[in-house]
């Protein structure tokens, strides 16, 4: 494993982003929906840190099913209490494909909000098979599969306080 981001550069990425995000909505009330589950580092650490007033949401989308390689995406809103007429500020981990953001907002306009826009942590370079980019970005990082701070491999590693790339040898099992 090899540290990619340190807990000090998260914490000022996250203080970045903070500041853009309140400079954005001036004072206005957001309500922040956070995508489960590698979200939930950078929802508890970037609502800490905002200078407006703030309800928390949640919804679940999971694509990859403790492998590095994509699966079918799957999204449940069931946990998402009313949004309608409110500021959604969507919160993930890492915007790699972007399809589910993509999916994720289309089902958030479904219920009308005021405005929905989003801030993810890491942005994978080249990734990118949708047009949507996210509004707030924390780091951009190389493409290579990253974990910590939210972000898993087979579930695990979720709670590291930094980033880092696996090799090849943390990926037991992986096929060639
Ligand atoms: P997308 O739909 O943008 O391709 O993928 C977004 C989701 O894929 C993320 O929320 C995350 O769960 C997963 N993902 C993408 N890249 C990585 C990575 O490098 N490491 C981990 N752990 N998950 C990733
Ligand atoms: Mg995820």
């Amino acid at each position: 494993m090899k540290v990619l981001l340190s807990p000090t550069q998260l914490q000022e990425g996250v203080q970045q982003m903070a500041e853009q995000v309140s400079q954005h909505y001036q004072g206005r009330p957001i309500t922040a929906v956070g995508i489960l589950t590698g979200s939930l580092m950078l929802l508890a650490d970037l609502i800490r840190l905002l200078d407006v007033p703030v309800r928390i949401g949640l919804i679940q989308a999971s694509s990859y099913r403790g492998e590095t390689t994509r699966g079918e995406l799957t999204i449940n809103p069931e946990l998402l209490s009313d949004i309608k007429g409110h500021d959604v500020l969507l919160i993930d981990d890492i915007f790699d494909t972007g399809h589910t953001l993509q999916q994720v907002i289309s089902i958030i306009e479904k219920q009308q909000p005021s405005s929905v826009k989003s801030a993810v942590l890491l942005l994978k370079e080249g990734r990118q098979e949708v047009d949507l980019r996210p509004d707030f970005v924390g780091f951009q990082i190389p493409d290579e599969f990253v974990v910590g701070y939210g972000l898993d491999y087979q579930d695990l590693f979720r709670n590291l306080p930094y980033v880092a790339t696996l090799d090849s040898e943390d990926l037991a099992g992986e096929p060639e």
